[in-house]
């Protein structure tokens, strides 16, 4: 059996990692983490280049009332419950005009998956968003959000896809992935599409031509050897299909969640999981350009260090993220692009406004 330093160099020079390979790098403990981030920041400065990546973006909250009510979220509610909202046009289109007057070059849709949505409102919620704020790009809807609707108006997903393209949808969220292995799911998502059907849908987006996300949600009741097996089915996606912009590595943030009330989860990964999970998805995912750390998820300090081992992009502005803050995260609002600058410059690396699709702005 090869040994860390081995399968490093191996993997340096071409070797593609299988998953019990990534199961064991994210096992590690000890000074082979910091062999494992080198190896990684290589290979990032080979495939990604120098330039920390950043996109002018604003989170727009359309509701917090969702049919799923996941474990491992505080921020999902019931419509009779306290705090439940639904914004209306007027109150949706007063965020995309907010977001327009800053600039941003993308809205993405942060929200719950509203039992009353269907396929007309994703469509109406679209069109309203380009009235109010023209030539922006709506980064939006899960394949949960897809398969929900296709089921309500009872058409083939394919359909549902086709029409959220033609109205204006500019890429796919791959969220609610979460873990993609279906006995983890149960425990922390149990009312979420199966892992086979989010690999379908995300399949159809991609052949379609619209391009998404792929995320992994880690740090809560999964191992190693799912983390492992959620990597292994993204980069068996994307050999497919190409259509993955990036690696969105997303901590489990615990403190107002019911699955850690509930003692079904651990509190969180912990700051050497963090920096794992960036490298090795940097050193498996040899197939993606682009691994993102979330800024809001790990703190300004904990970012900067996952630059160092494989991560290439600082995500969004964002302007809101009440998703990470009901969990109970502090400062995940707004990252002004000044401190990312500070953050990459401090690195020697030099940060670059990009576009949802990584055109350079
Ligand atoms: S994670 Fe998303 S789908 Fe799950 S309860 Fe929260 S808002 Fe709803």
């Amino acid at each position: 059996m090869a040994t860390l330093q081995e399968l490093l160099a191996d993997t340096l020079g071409g070797y593609r990692l299988t998953e019990p390979d990534a199961e064991l790098l994210l096992s590690a403990r000890g000074r082979d983490v910091w062999r494992i981030t080198t190896a990684a920041d290589e290979i990032r400065e080979l495939r990604a280049g120098d330039d920390v990546t950043y996109v002018r973006n604003q989170n727009l909250h359309v509701t917090n009332i969702c049919k799923n009510l996941c474990g491992f979220c505080g921020f999902g509610r019931n419509a009779t419950d306290e705090g439940a909202y639904c914004h209306d046009r007027e109150g949706i289109q007063a965020q995309a005009r907010l977001a327009h007057g800053r600039n941003v070059t993308e809205i993405c849709l942060l929200s719950g998956v509203h039992p009353g949505f269907t396929l007309d409102t994703f469509i109406d919620m679209m069109h309203w968003i380009h009235e109010a704020a023209p030539g922006v790009h709506i980064h939006a809807f899960s394949p949960d959000e897809v398969a929900h609707v296709a089921t309500k108006a009872r058409v083939p997903t394919t359909e549902v896809i086709a029409r959220l393209k033609e109205e204006g949808l500019g890429t796919i969220q791959g969220t609610a992935a979460e873990i993609l292995v279906d006995s983890v799911r149960q425990v922390i998502c149990p009312r979420k599409v199966s892992t086979a059907d989010w690999v379908r849908i995300i399949r159809e987006a991609h052949t379609a031509g619209l391009r998404s996300t792929a995320t992994i949600m880690y740090g809560s009741c999964e191992t190693a050897r799912d983390q492992a097996e959620h990597l292994g089915i993204l980069r068996t996606i994307q050999d497919g299909t190409h259509g993955f912009t990036e690696l969105v590595t997303l901590p489990y943030v615990h403190t107002n969640t019911p699955l850690y009330r509930q003692g079904l989860a651990r509190p969180g990964p912990t700051g050497r999981e963090d920096l794992l999970m960036i490298a090795v998805s940097r050193l498996f995912l040899d197939n993606f350009r682009n691994i993102q750390v979330a800024w809001g998820k790990v703190g300004t300090k904990m970012t900067q260090l996952s630059l160092l081992a494989g991560a290439n992009d600082l995500a969004g502005t964002m302007f809101t993220d009440d998703v990470s803050g009901d969990a109970g995260a502090s400062g995940s609002d707004y990252l002004d692009p000044e401190d990312m600058k500070r953050i990459a410059s401090d690195l020697g690396r030099n940060l670059r406004q990009r576009t949802t699709l990584y055109e350079m702005v």
